[in-house]
C-alpha cells in the first residue's frame, strides 16, 4: 500500500517530541521489521528511511532498537563486507515474518477505524457516481 497521508511541517515537528516517541515506537519497529523482511537493512539506512516518513531517530536510538528486535528473535544480524567497509545487516527471521503478518492485520484494523469517516465519504462518492451513470 503506497498511500501517504500528507503531514504539515508543524505536525511533523510535534511528532518528534519525546513525549510522542512512545506513541510511535511500535510503528517504528513495524516499519523496520517490514523493510527487514524485504531485504537486508542496516542502521543508517533505516534512519534515513524513517526520516522520509517524518520520524527523526538518532543512531543512539536506532541501534538499541535493532538489538532489541534481534534479542526478541525477530531480526538476525550478520556482517556484510570485509574490513573497514563491513557493516552489520539485519534480516527478519521466520518469527519476525510471522509477527509482521499478525501486526499487518492489527494495523489494518486500526487503519480502518482511524479513517472510517474518510473511507465512508469515499464510498459514498463512488456510489453517487455509479448512480449517475
Ligand atoms: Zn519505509
Amino acid at each position: 500500500m503506497s498511500t501517504r497521508i500528507p503531514l504539515s511541517r508543524e505536525r511533523l515537528k510535534h511528532s518528534n517530541k519525546s513525549g510522542h516517541r512512545e506513541l510511535y515506537s511500535g510503528l517504528i519497529r513495524l516499519h523496520v521489521l517490514y523493510h527487514a523482511s524485504k531485504e537486508p537493512i542496516f542502521g543508517l539506512e533505516m534512519i534515513e528511511e524513517l526520516g522520509r516518513h517524518g520520524y527523526s531517530l538518532s543512531p543512539g536510538t536506532m541501534y538499541p532498537l535493532l538489538h532489541g528486535l534481534e534479542s526478541k528473535g525477530l531480526l538476525r544480524s550478520s556482517r556484510s563486507g570485509r574490513g573497514p567497509n563491513s557493516r552489520l545487516v539485519y534480516r527478519a527471521t521466520a518469527a519476525g515474518r510471522s509477527a509482521l503478518t499478525v501486526a499487518k492485520h492489527r494495523v489494518r484494523e486500526l487503519f480502518s477505524e482511524l479513517f472510517e469517516d474518510v473511507m465512508n465519504t469515499a464510498g459514498e462518492t463512488l456510489v453517487k457516481r455509479r448512480k449517475r451513470s
